[in-house]
């Protein structure tokens, strides 16, 4: 094989937000059985590196465009994670203020990133749950004028995944086979969007859906109570799980629609640990790296090859990165000091044996 060679893009960017989208599906080489042809969607390759950054910026313009965010106001949304990482990303190119509310249990190096990327971050106590910072949100927006982000109600969500990420899948497997395509849920945006168009356009692809076997909300068959779009009481099913990112503790408006409209062939649970097991195989057998929610949906999609027909191919969306659960369980048992083994290696050489006499 020659030396690789790179030709740039073609083009120049006016703003880190072009560069949002259009993410590689990547062969699978080494760790799948041989009798099926696997692909991940790496959405780590989004510019603050999760697949809520569509999300994001559709959610601002979406509400640029009809005009319930003016030039300057400050956007407000409850989350730990991506969104508000995304968000600040966005709001920091378009310079808009924002401010996020979190609970004081999520790990510090969430806050410190979207400070960095300049959000204020508002803390919100550990007993309050997910609720307590949600309730805070709309507080400041209602008090303030803010505008609030809404990732679990707003029609933003799944409508950039629908005009987006499924757009990206079509053109990606044009005139190739797609027998399976693995997603998780947290809003549900990702499934409900891409969904919308696989239907139509892709009517022989199974759609598989899969959330925490600990916190099967859809599966525990109990219906969300809701006032309007909005969630009336946490869902009975709800356990804390490790899978961040999936499954708050009720079921979002924006994922109901795909529930409702049977968007999915299979419904599968996998445990968390499973998760974390392939995560680390996708790393270090395969050079990708992606977080807890990522390595989940793979575990489904290895559990779905032990059954499925020979030559069968399948796509796998991978959310985020790997790099941002360094204080988190994917970690655990990753040592800091040298191993055994490392420490045999290093005292391999001349300069070992000499310190050592
Ligand atoms: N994995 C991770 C790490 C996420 O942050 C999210 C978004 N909450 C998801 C999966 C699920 O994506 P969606 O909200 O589109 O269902």
């Amino acid at each position: 094989m020659g030396i690789r060679q790179t030709n740039g893009r073609g083009r120049l960017y006016d703003s880190i937000l072009d560069t949002v989208g259009d993410t590689p599906a990547i062969r699978v080489n080494r760790i799948a059985p041989d009798h099926v042809t696997v692909y991940v969607k790496a959405e780590a390759f989004n510019p603050a590196a999760s697949v809520k950054d569509r999300l994001a910026l559709n959610i601002i313009e979406a509400a640029e465009r009809n005009g319930t965010l003016k030039p300057g106001q400050t956007v407000v949304e409850a989350t730990s994670g991506n969104t508000g990482i995304g968000l600040a990303m966005v709001c920091a190119a378009k310079g808009y203020p924002l401010v996020v509310t979190m609970a004081e249990s999520f790990s510090v190096e969430r806050r410190r990133l979207m400070r960095f990327l300049g959000a204020k971050v508002v803390l919100t106590p550990k007993a309050q749950g997910g609720f307590g910072m949600y309730k805070k949100a709309m507080e400041l927006a209602e008090k303030n004028g803010w505008f609030l982000a809404r990732q679990f109600e707003t029609d933003a969500n799944a409508d950039i995944h629908e005009n987006t990420t499924a757009r990206e899948i079509l053109a990606d497997f044009e005139g190739q086979k797609l027998d399976y395509w693995v997603t998780g849920y947290g809003t549900g945006g990702t499934v409900t969007g891409v969904a919308r168009v696989l239907r139509k356009e892709r009517p022989d692809t199974k759609i598989v859906l899969t959330e925490p076997a600990n916190a099967a909300l859809i599966s525990s068959g109990i219906a969300q109570e809701r006032n309007g779009r909005d969630v009336a009481a946490g869902h009975p099913a709800f356990e804390p799980h490790p899978i961040q990112g999936w499954t708050p503790n009720f079921i979002p408006y924006v994922l109901q629609e795909a529930i409702d409209g049977s968007y999915y062939d299979e419904l599968l649970p996998i445990a968390g640990a499973d998760g974390i097991a392939w995560a680390k195989r996708l790393a270090a057998e395969e050079g990708i790296f992606t977080g807890i929610s990522g390595g989940s949906t793979f575990a489904v999609a290895m559990k779905l090859a032990e059954t499925a027909p020979e030559g069968s191919v399948m796509l796998v969306m991978l959310p985020d990165t790997g790099e941002r659960y360094l204080s988190t369980p994917l970690f655990e048992g990753i040592p800091e000091g040298m191993t055994e083994e490392e420490a045999a290696i290093s005292a391999s050489t001349p300069s070992a044996q000499m310190a050592a006499e």
